[in-house]
């Protein structure tokens, strides 16, 4: 099965490392649109590179980086394309022209596919699909810790406040790096775009962004419409996957412990594939709960992606077995 990944950047290499980790799946080449680090990197690790348009390709000829072709030529060898460019780049029309399927992300809106993706939420309605969008970071944090509640014990109402990180720590250019930024849309479109998945969830969400580049962090208040208790709810996403519970009782008091944490891992880049929970912050009040999470975001959709393509490729019917599958392979403590 043969995937493409146009737009080799936070999101595009982490997806084709992750893809080179299956055996059913494989890495057909990658795109950039420069001569960057990022393009010497995917050659030197093995992946056929591909300029994003003809124009370009002098530039790469000039800095000594060897392509394989342009984007048009990388679509004619591929099934499949996962779309990490930045919102708006509007490959829809080449996609559809070169008759590929494809994968967008978080940036776009819920409309380009009219399908947005959670493994556990909706993955039946991804099989055999031509196109559909990974939500952003933040959705699919709260999708995976939501979703189970919501099968289990139902919700009400949700109320949860995103504490945005500002940029990737990469990247330069964006802030603030000494403010605390309200986002004044309000309720923020997280809610909603939660709601492209779970359209009967009756949820709002405000956001703040602060100066911060390593995650997000999502403080959530959640109406249960059945009793539980707060160990009930605990034990509950111990079996769900793509949830890693942590102890402020053993340290981890704040995203900096938990991207150490993260580090202790050893996993590639640090990567934190799970959504991070405190245990002990977990609180069930008149029926009533209260949580906190944090969010890689440059990782936590990595795994959404690659059981995207499994299923819009057909290559396993049971999502259970799909998630399994790839979290074996990213070395995520499997919950089935
Ligand atoms: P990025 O800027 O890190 O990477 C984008 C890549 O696309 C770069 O390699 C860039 O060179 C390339 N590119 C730019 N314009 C292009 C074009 N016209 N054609 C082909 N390639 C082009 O961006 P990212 O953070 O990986 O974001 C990609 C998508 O993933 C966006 O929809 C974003 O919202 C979403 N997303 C990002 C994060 C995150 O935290 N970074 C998390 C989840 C989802």
């Amino acid at each position: 099965m043969n995937v493409a990944i146009n737009g080799y950047g936070t999101i595009g290499k982490r997806v084709a490392d992750a893809i080179s980790a299956q055996d059913d799946m494989e890495v057909v080449g990658v795109t950039k649109t420069r001569p960057t680090f990022e393009a010497r990197m995917a050659v030197s690790k093995g992946f056929s590179l591909y300029v994003a348009s003809r124009e370009k390709v002098a530039a790469f000829e000039e800095a000594g980086i060897e392509v394989s072709g342009t984007l048009e030529d990388l679509l004619v060898d591929t099934d499949l394309v996962v779309d990490g460019t930045p919102k708006g780049s509007g490959y829809r029309e080449v996609y559809e022209k070169s008759g590929v399927k494809a994968i967008w992300q978080g940036g776009e809106k819920h409309s380009l596919t009219n399908l947005s993706f959670n493994s556990l939420a909706n993955y039946d309605a991804a099989y055999g699909a031509d196109c559909l969008r990974v939500p952003s970071c933040n959705t699919t944090g709260l999708l995976r810790t939501l979703y189970a509640v919501q099968i289990s014990h139902g919700l009400d109402e949700v109320l949860a406040v995103m504490v945005r990180r500002a940029a990737d720590p990469w990247d330069t250019k964006r802030g603030p790096i000494n403010a605390i930024e309200p986002v004044l849309k309000v309720p923020s479109h997280h809610g909603p775009d939660v709601q492209s998945v779970l359209p009967d969830l009756n949820i709002q969400t405000i956001a703040v962004k602060v100066p911060t580049t390593i995650m997000h962090l999502h403080t959530v208040i959640a109406k249960l419409r059945d009793k539980a208790t707060a160990d009930e709810i605990v034990d509950l996403w111990k079996a769900t996957p793509r949830i890693r519970l942590v102890r402020g009782a053993e340290g981890v008091t704040s995203t900096a412990q938990v991207m150490e944490l993260a580090r202790d891992l050893a996993r590639p880049r640090s990567d934190l594939f799970e959504i991070v929970v405190w245990e002990d912050g977990v609180n069930v009040e008149d029926g009533t709960l209260y949580y906190f999470q944090a969010v890689h975001q440059e990782a936590d959709v990595v795994p959404e992606n690659v059981d995207a393509i499994r299923a819009m490729m057909e290559l396993e019917r049971d999502k259970k077995e799909s998630i399994r599958k790839t979290d074996l392979s990213l070395g995520i403590p499997t919950a089935f």
